[in-house]
């Protein structure tokens, strides 16, 4: 099995290897890996640690003795940040790739329409063979909008594009039955089906260098990613091969597997929420949408209540039942200066243009498939 879009999260401990700086040479053999599989047409998502560890290598050549406090932690962000963008530029300059930065919060990621745009954003970096670089915005971050590390950062991440694979790499093999380091005879374990409480309980207190989360943040990722029908793979970032061995389903480090399927999940999660208003669409539409095709502005009748660009709205046929739910990329407002108007009209209508369609089918769960007009 391949996949097709990938993230890729590595820690902090594996982009120093256990140092106090940026091991530029862990960073090529990641760079390299990560090249041979954009080769392959494989979408790869970067998520990166490393800001605060290489603020402190700054800080530390000038021997500025520095406190702990957390607008010292958020200024070491801001002055790594550059530093780490850099370095993993003129590496991935070496391959001729280019790299697009992207610096998240959780109010990113969970607001609906701050969703949209990053996830829009994220999907345009992909589409022009760019590969994003992530990393949470930590210089302006607080307790309330911060994700607080890069293992759920990841899995957030890969929710949002809908990944088939997160790969979180780390400075330890996988998943052991015990504590390695205090119990030698501990032994890797390859593969979970479901996360239960005695996984729960192998995570432990375990943590790792310099890093943020220790398994138990990673857990908290693979429950997140898994749930919304995503493999996980955590394996050691200094295994040569490691990336493309997790990538075609060769065994290494431990895989979680997904307990839903990709679709189910997003079904589940549209199908959940409630829906803020409705669209009545023509026949033509109305079959377009059964026949799993987008919403496109042009079929759309009628817009029913308010609703917000990226709430979940109904979509309705010419008698008023619901055939579809699915996430609405224009507000009710835009929506209705833009029906029944062609989607080459929209730029000119409203000034700007998201999207050609009103709901991607992506977004979309139909109720009726199987019911012909
Ligand atoms: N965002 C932090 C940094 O780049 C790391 C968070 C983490 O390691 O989980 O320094």
């Amino acid at each position: 099995m391949m996949v097709s879009r990938l993230v890729i999260k590595v820690g902090t401990s594996t982009l120093t290897d256990g140092t106090a700086r940026l091991s530029r040479r862990r960073m090529l053999e990641l760079a390299q890996q990560i090249v041979k599989l954009h080769e392959e047409r494989v979408e790869v998502v970067l998520v990166t640690s490393g800001a605060i560890a290489a603020g402190r290598e700054r800080f530390g050549k000038m021997h500025r003795p520095i406190s702990k406090s957390v607008p010292v932690k958020q200024m070491l962000a801001a002055v790594g940040q550059t530093h780490l963008m850099l370095a993993w530029e003129q590496v991935f300059d070496m391959f001729d790739v280019m790299v697009g930065q992207v610096l998240l919060t959780r109010a990113d990621l969970s607001d609906r329409r701050r969703y949209l745009n990053a996830r829009d954003t994220l999907s345009t970096i992909l589409a022009h063979q760019t590969i994003p670089v992530i990393n949470e915005n930590d210089a302006v971050g607080t307790d309330e909008i911060r994700v607080g590390d890069n293992d759920n950062l990841s899995a957030l991440v890969a929710n949002v594009l809908r990944a088939d694979m997160l790969i979180i790499l780390t400075d330890q093999d996988g998943l052991f039955t015990a504590d390695p380091r205090a119990h030698p005879e501990a032994t890797l374990v390859s593969e979970v089906p479901a996360l239960d409480d005695s996984i729960w309980a192998l995570a432990g207190a375990s943590r790792s260098g310099l890093g943020t989360g220790g398994m138990t943040t990673k857990l908290q990722a693979v429950d997140l990613a898994t749930r919304s029908g995503i493999t996980v793979v955590i394996a050691n970032g200094t295994k040569p091969g490691v990336i493309s061995d997790a990538a075609h389903g060769i065994s290494v480090g431990t895989r979680f597997l997904p307990v839903v399927t990709n679709m189910e999940g997003r079904k589940r999660w549209i199908l959940a929420e409630r829906t803020s208003g409705s669209v009545i669409v023509d026949n033509g539409a109305a079959q377009a949408v059964l026949d799993g095709k987008s919403l496109l502005p042009v079929g759309v009748r009628n817009v029913i209540d308010d609703f917000d660009r990226g709430e979940i709205i109904a979509v309705c046929d010419i008698t008023g039942r619901d055939i579809a739910h699915g996430i609405t990329r224009y507000g009710s407002s835009d929506a209705r200066r833009i029906a029944g108007r062609k989607s080459s009209e929209i730029e000119s209508i409203l000034g700007f243009e998201y999207a050609a369609m009103l709901i991607h089918t992506d977004d979309m769960v139909v109720l009726h498939p199987a019911t012909a007009l």
